[in-house]
């Protein structure tokens, strides 16, 4: 049985749990999301749970209700009974996307993941755009970012590609590798440690599934049976956070592959730190960099020091931020994202407190 530490359990999520404690409420790690119940990794092995009625009619929307990742409070539970999921702790850092399609509501894929190892393999499919794009939603979730760049055995230019992709990666880390003959993967497992919980995303095929192979050893079961029905009939699915045995969560949702923008502010200001840099430089204040007068970040690109694609990229991306934003504005989002907002900075806090406690000490 794993103890809670393992599974990524901090002073963090330890303080905003203390008052249920007190109380006696138990608390696990949302492992898998059923269509009508989670399963949970708990000190005391792997319990079944649903989500409390109220917390299914309070909840401001979707984005609310247990994740894959999440830390969920629950009420104390037989071993054989399905545990009542009462409330989830505040969130560390949180994956979202768009729901596919018109609507423009949140979806949250994941939850509480500390790194993200954004993956594009050097043959068809890099693509710098895409990279910058993806930082963005990465770096917005609060995780920290590390691209990964598989396939080095079919590219004859790996020292160019890792250079253009570290020219808009904004000081994130960027390693090249292959998994196929295993090369490279040193710097990559220096990143998997215990407590920390990690996630890979990326177009399909480029390699993902055998980097994660290799991280976490073929025979750590990703998929497993389950008894479906009181008829005993059993179904496979796939567990979406796993321990991986030299240390470290992975989560591995479905919905990871394809990230569609959502929102972001804090995100696109990390992925483009040149251009928000040179933006401090425009005469005005609220200069939208789109009229020459007295504009640095036009300036930039006429000079040559701002690539025109990356100005391109970063306008385009903005627009459709606030297109989006004027949607869910109409929507209610508005309220939601405040709180989450808090959330982050109460856990900058405590980071703060503790580098703080440490020092003393
Ligand atoms: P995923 O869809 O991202 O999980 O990608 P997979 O791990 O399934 O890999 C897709 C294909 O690419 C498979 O045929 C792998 O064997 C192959 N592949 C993975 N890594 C490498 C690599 O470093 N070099 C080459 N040449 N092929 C690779
Ligand atoms: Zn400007």
């Amino acid at each position: 049985m794993p103890d809670l530490k393992k599974l990524g359990w901090t002073d963090f999520f330890a303080q905003s749990f203390e008052p249920f404690r007190k109380q006696g409420f138990k608390i696990g790690r949302v492992a898998i999301e059923n269509r009508d119940c989670y399963s949970v990794l708990t000190a005391e092995g792997e319990v079944t749970a649903e989500v409390a009625g109220r917390l299914l009619f309070t909840r401001e929307s979707a984005a609310d209700l247990p994740k894959v990742g999440d830390w969920a409070v629950m009420l104390q539970f037989e071993a054989s009974e399905r545990a009542i999921i009462q409330e989830i702790l505040p969130r560390k850092t949180k994956l979202s996307r768009k729901v596919a399609g018109k609507k423009f509501d949140e979806q949250v894929l994941a939850t509480n993941i500390d790194v993200i190892f954004v993956v594009q393999s050097l043959d068809d499919n890099f693509n710098i755009r895409r990279l910058e794009r993806t930082l963005v939603m990465v770096n917005e979730s609060g995780a920290q970012a590390v691209v990964i760049l598989n396939k080095t055995d079919l590219s004859d230019s790996v020292k160019r590609l890792v250079a253009e992709a570290k020219s808009v990666a904004g000081g994130v880390d960027v390693l090249a590798m292959s998994a196929k003959k295993d090369r490279g993967l040193r710097p990559l497992k220096k990143y998997i440690k215990e407590g920390k919980t990690f996630a890979f995303i990326g177009s399909s095929g480029v390699g993902k599934s055998t980097l994660i192979n290799s991280i976490v050893g073929e025979d750590v079961q990703l998929t497993r049976e389950v008894r479906a029905d009181a008829k005993g009939r059993h179904t496979t699915t796939r567990r979406e956070l796993v321990l991986v045995p030299g240390g470290g969560c992975l989560i591995d949702t479905p919905g990871m592959r394809e990230l569609q923008l959502w929102h972001a502010d804090e995100g696109l200001t990390e992925t483009f730190t040149d251009i928000e840099e040179l933006a401090t430089h425009c005469h005005f204040s609220d200069c939208t960099h789109t009229k020459a007068v007295k504009c640095a970040v036009l300036a930039a690109v006429e000079n040559g020091d701002l690539a025109r694609e990356r100005y391109d990229s970063y306008m385009k991306l903005q627009q459709e931020l606030k297109f989006l934003e004027s949607k869910q504005t109409a929507a209610g989002y508005a309220e939601n994202r405040r709180r989450q907002r808090s959330q982050g900075k109460l856990y900058k806090q405590i980071q703060a407190e503790q580098r703080k406690r440490k020092k003393k000490m």
